[in-house]
């Protein structure tokens, strides 16, 4: 079985951590930009994109040759089949998108056509918390990736996993990058945990600039976590996939749905499994959570079709 991964781990560079997609005083957020860059690189991030609604908040000057600043937009517009918005980061554009926020006669392939014709990423957020169905995802394309883990949706709905949404589109075809990000806010309620510095995407990278992430995060060299690590990702040549992380409770190597397998820890963590792959699998996609319930999450392998 041949598959098909660009593999972070075969690549030259550095890791880099950071976070695409949050909130400042910008639109709705309770920090201002400079109090989110102490926040994240006192929580040693790499770099953070501030992604407010309906505008691309001004960063210039608060980044420096340690912390990176990513400038980007969020926008929340279109109606999907259960009368909700879609929310789309769009990250690495340099100015504000041409289109009003929060209008929901707006056609979201237009907002992705353009983020992508300015040289941004468009990112498919929170499809749980947005009630986006398969359909949905399937009507649009052209957007980079989906949002499999938002800290925000999880800490104040318990809607922050949308594993099986991008499951369902790769099985219809699609083939998404997954992203793991904390959508800060900021939001205080009694014993909600703040929402930041919990979820980072993890990218290959030879250095710490604007073009070059981006450039490494188009061409899907990272992964994603909420605290386990992945130490190495290789394929043989029978297409054996093996994995080596942290030690953490479970490894699963998540398929076609009722295909794929789960792997528990005994006796002691687990820091690494192997897995052959089944017939009738279009794509193999590796998730670990540690004994505190953390993940980690690999982008998908795929397999090249059968004929
Ligand atoms: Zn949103
Ligand atoms: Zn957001």
């Amino acid at each position: 079985m041949r598959r098909i991964f660009v593999n972070p781990f075969r690549e030259d560079g550095k890791w880099f951590k950071g976070n695409v997609h949050a909130h400042s005083t910008g639109s709705d957020g309770t920090r201002t930009p400079k109090q989110l860059v102490e926040l994240y690189s006192g929580a040693g991030y790499d770099f953070l994109s501030i992604t407010d609604h309906g505008v691309v908040t001004d960063v210039e000057g608060l980044g420096n040759a340690g912390f990176l600043l990513i400038p980007g937009e969020e926008m929340c517009i279109g109606r999907t089949h259960a009368a909700t918005p879609y929310h789309i980061v769009a990250l690495g554009i340099k100015e504000t998108l041409p289109f009003k926020d929060f209008d929901r006669d707006l056609d979201p392939q237009l907002v992705i056509d353009h983020v992508n014709d300015v040289g941004g990423l468009a990112i498919l957020a929170h499809p749980y918390w947005s009630g986006l169905n398969n359909r949905d995802m399937m009507e649009i394309e052209g957007y980079h990736g989906v949002e499999i883990y938002n800290t925000s949706c999880e800490y104040e709905r318990n809607t922050g996993f949308s594993g099986s949404h991008i499951d369902d589109i790769i099985v219809m075809g699609r083939r998404p990058w997954i992203y793991a990000v904390d959508d800060h806010h900021g939001a205080e309620r009694p014993l909600l945990p703040l929402d930041a510095a919990a979820a980072w995407i993890m990218v290959k990278s030879d250095s710490l600039g604007v073009d070059e992430i981006m450039s490494r995060i188009r061409r899907g060299l990272f992964y994603s976590s909420t605290g386990p690590e992945i130490r190495d990702i290789s394929i043989d040549e029978e297409g054996v996939i093996s994995l080596e992380c942290s030690p953490v409770k479970e490894i699963s190597f998540v398929s076609t749905p009722s295909l794929g397998i789960k792997y528990y820890a005994e006796g002691g963590p687990l820091t690494g499994a192997s897995y052959e792959g089944r017939q009738g699998e279009t794509y193999v996609r590796i998730e670990v959570t540690d004994s505190e319930g953390r993940r980690a999450w690999s982008n998908p392998i795929y397999n090249e079709p059968e004929n």
